[in-house]
């Protein structure tokens, strides 16, 4: 399986790091303010991008680039997802994962690897709204929790981070993800942004000083809370 989507520079998607990032088509989630809809609803019309020829970039940026975020759509759900990884380690990159959690199995394995420097988990809302959030009629949550106790429990470095929207997420939702979560070390409220990629249109981001307020609830629970994307 290809990559379908293939940023060479990034300075946003691996913090603190000059880095590439790399898409995955298809997604088992459906999450209504996925900015990625065309990867995520229609993963069969993607672009698919020769393995070699990013291979080659890589070859020749060693140095320049520092690290390689693989992001989607879901990541996991991609069959040779860790032999691609290995070949990018091999070359000397960092290597972040972005997930949302569905595939503890291939979590694990990722984590048990060696492969991965960092990993960025979603957590989409409390686990009572899960469903709902991700867009889907049911959902088995348990999944979700075993890749939440995996990186809890793990000795890969990560984070948790959740889009924050008006229409889903409140104070009580906060308090049970701050429950759920603790001992992270650290995690981020994400702005919601609107727009026409979107899966779904139309909801309202939390105003700064409310979601400043949540912030507030996570402390002693998590190493660092913080906002992404408000400033
Ligand atoms: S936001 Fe992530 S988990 Fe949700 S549909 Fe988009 S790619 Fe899938």
């Amino acid at each position: 399986m290809d990559f379908s989507g293939f940023e060479k520079l990034s300075l946003l998607d691996y913090d603190k790091h000059i880095a590439s990032s790399l898409f995955v088509a298809g997604c088992d989630f459906r999450c209504p303010w996925c900015h990625n809809s065309s990867l995520v609803l229609d993963p069969a019309s993607a672009p698919s991008i020769p393995w070699e020829d990013i291979l080659s970039f890589f070859r020749k940026r060693r140095g320049m680039i520092e690290g390689v975020c693989i992001t989607g759509g879901e990541p996991t759900l991609m069959p040779d997802l860790m032999e691609k990884i290995a070949e990018l380690k091999s070359l000397g990159y960092l290597v972040k994962l972005d997930t949302n959690g569905s595939r503890p199995l291939v979590l694990r394995r990722a984590l048990e690897s060696g492969l991965i420097d960092y990993v960025a988990m979603d957590i989409k809302n409390a686990p009572s709204r899960y469903a709902r959030t991700a867009g889907l009629s049911a959902l088995d949550i348990r999944p979700i929790e075993e890749s939440v106790s995996l990186l809890l429990s793990g000795g890969v470095d990560f984070e948790f981070r959740t889009t924050i929207v008006e229409e889903f997420h409140d104070e009580e939702a906060m308090k049970e993800i701050r429950d759920w979560i603790k001992g992270a070390p650290r995690y981020f409220l994400q702005r919601y942004i609107d727009g026409p990629n979107c899966i779904r249109s139309g909801f309202h981001m939390v105003e700064k000083e409310k979601a400043s307020a949540w912030l507030a609830l996570l402390s002693g629970y998590v190493g660092t809370a913080s906002l992404r994307g408000y400033d």
